[in-house]
């Protein structure tokens, strides 16, 4: 399982689920800040005990300023096939106050499916607020969540 956390600042770009998303505010963060990429990046590593993506992209490493999150989801899956593991499928849950997700889902699918070699089918992503409460009620910032399923080939 992932999770993972970040800022939300007004006239940033909002890359989430491998997209921009048409919003007033984005994510802050090192890399390109996209939280739902990141969250699976580390249900990836974790069900294949390959530490974090901390421990693989340093926030301190200025290769990784400003990286484009979509390129670390598809080094993880080569790390896990490396590794003798496939992956089976991935389910995640985002948590923002805005804008609405749904609309922008299929497109999120479609991107992220062919960097972990797998079906659109076998990912899942949802959405939900925080009804107005704590960081992301106040729209500070953007949470996700992921679980992932992988099987030793
Ligand atoms: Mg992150």
């Amino acid at each position: 399982m992932g999770f993972d956390v970040h800022q939300l600042e007004e006239g940033r770009d909002f890359f989430l689920g491998g997209i921009k998303l048409p919003a007033t505010k984005g994510a802050t963060g090192y890399s390109d800040a996209d939280v739902l990429i990141h969250a699976i990046c580390d249900a990836l590593l974790g069900a294949a005990n390959l530490g974090d993506i901390g421990l693989h992209y340093s926030n301190t490493d200025p290769r990784w300023s400003g990286m484009d999150s979509k390129y670390f989801l598809k080094d993880v899956t080569r790390m896990l096939l490396e590794h003798g593991w496939k992956i089976e499928n991935v389910d995640c849950t985002l948590c923002l106050e805005a804008p609405k997700i749904n609309p922008h889902i299929p497109e999120m699918k479609k991107v992220l499916a062919p960097l972990m070699n797998i079906e659109e089918a076998d990912i899942s992503i949802k959405a939900t607020t925080s009804e107005k409460l704590g960081y992301v009620g106040r729209e500070e910032g953007v949470n996700a969540y992921a679980v992932a399923l992988i099987k030793k080939e």
